[in-house]
């Protein structure tokens, strides 16, 4: 594929996409905005949505919102969720805390529902707060991690997952695509694996969700959680998301017993007893501003549609590595990504030894992109807002960049 900018404005001009972009609030002409899976652009309804909640419902409304449909905010965004974008059934997600709590929650869960089992599974490579948590859960639980040391360039292999896997491994935990390389896993593979082995699979899907046919129910997946500001347009840590596989729902119990995952939350009454469903993962108050503005970047995203979204993901990572082969092999760049598309999520990342000193010489050139240890500027790419010309412009800047070191 041509890596010129003729090229480059055809592709734009042939996105069937394209106008999405007139529903976003954009960075001005003189930035080149490739960090759309750190923090997705604002949409232009999430403002509006914005002044309807804060003025209209808070500043009026008062308390007397909470009767209108404040509380079904949580469930709502959920369907949306697993019907629109994640490929779920309604009733098997919920919108609620961090993803860092949802990982929490349901991995607690997890180690209680495989008694005798004291083992989880997770990789070196993973985000960190995944890691963390986990160490956090092992050593509140005495229970034990078995690391995988994955490529970190192709993620975990279905290969690596089989040899830490065991009769004392109670839970796999892995991202669906990785933070640094965008490395897709075989999670049909690992699940099938687990599941054989007796062990749950709880994935992270904050780097999937939004760019990937994630076709979450097929996959068999137990358990799942994501992150919404990054390629979901939800703004900057608005509400994550779990989804329990609708047979375990009832099965599993999550360990924050608050009063909105309880029965009837709004008798009050003694004891707690789990709400039925999905509902019975929520824990406090609905953090409503957050999800009101998060619900408008999910619609957006819902109405692209999971297939048009891959498309132009593909697309864009593609000519990333056409303009990588011509303007950055040169100067010295590996790619630091898994070549064939089929194993890549919706960022791309060039490696180079002075990567981190470039990032920072890139952000002052009007290129937002960032930096993972130890050598990789990573290029996200966001199907709704990003163009084929930015991936040129953000190239060609780096490979002059570097060509002056
Ligand atoms: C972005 C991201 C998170 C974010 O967790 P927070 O609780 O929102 O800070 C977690 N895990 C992965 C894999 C991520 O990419």
């Amino acid at each position: 594929m041509s890596a010129d900018l003729d090229h480059a404005l055809q592709l734009d001009a042939d996105d069937p996409l394209a106008s999405f972009r007139d529903r976003f609030v954009l960075p001005g002409p003189e930035t080149v905005y490739l960090n759309g899976n750190s923090l997705g652009c604002l949409p232009r309804d999430a403002l509006e949505r914005l002044d309807e909640v804060v003025k209209g419902e808070w500043g009026t409304g008062l308390s007397r919102s909470w009767g209108s449909n404040w509380g079904e905010l949580p469930l709502r965004i959920g369907d949306l969720l697993a019907t629109g974008v994640l490929g779920a059934g309604a009733g098997d997600v919920v919108a609620t805390d961090s993803t860092t709590i949802g990982l929490y929650k349901l991995a607690w869960a997890a180690l209680d529902a495989r008694p005798g089992r004291d083992v989880i599974v997770a990789d070196v490579h993973d985000f960190p707060t995944d890691r963390y948590v986990l160490e956090g859960l092992a050593a509140a639980r005495g229970a034990e991690i078995r690391w995988i040391s994955s490529d970190p360039v192709e993620g975990p292999s279905v290969g690596d997952v089989e040899s830490a896997l065991g009769g004392d491994v109670a839970l796999v935990c892995v991202s669906h695509v990785g933070y640094r390389s965008g490395a897709i896993l075989d999670a049909a593979a690992v699940v099938g694996l687990a599941h054989e082995g007796g062990a749950m699979v709880l994935l992270d899907l904050s780097h999937s969700v939004g760019v990937l046919e994630i076709g979450l129910s097929d996959l068999g997946a137990d358990l799942a959680v994501g992150c919404t500001y990054k390629y979901l347009s939800g703004g900057p840590g608005a509400p994550a998301f779990l989804y329990v596989r609708p047979d375990l729902q009832e099965e599993l119990q999550q360990p924050i017993w608050g009063w909105w995952g309880r029965r009837d939350s709004m008798a009050m009454g003694q004891g707690y007893e789990r709400a039925d469903g999905i509902s019975g993962y929520l824990g406090g108050s609905p953090a409503i501003i957050g999800l009101a503005v998060a619900e408008a970047g999910v619609r957006v995203v819902a109405e692209a549609g999971p297939a048009a979204l891959r498309r132009k993901s593909v697309a864009l990572t593609e000519f990333a590595k056409s303009c990588f082969g011509a303007y950055l092999v040169p100067v010295g760049f590996r790619f630091g990504s898994p070549w064939p598309w089929e194993r890549r999520g919706s960022h791309v990342s060039f490696r180079h030894a002075d990567g981190r000193e470039l990032v920072q010489r890139l952000l002052k050139a009007g290129v937002v992109v960032d930096f993972r240890d130890p050598d990789s500027i990573r290029f996200g790419l966001a199907p709704l807002t990003t163009r084929f010309v930015d991936v040129y412009e953000g190239c060609r800047r780096l490979a002059e960049l570097a060509s002056e070191t």
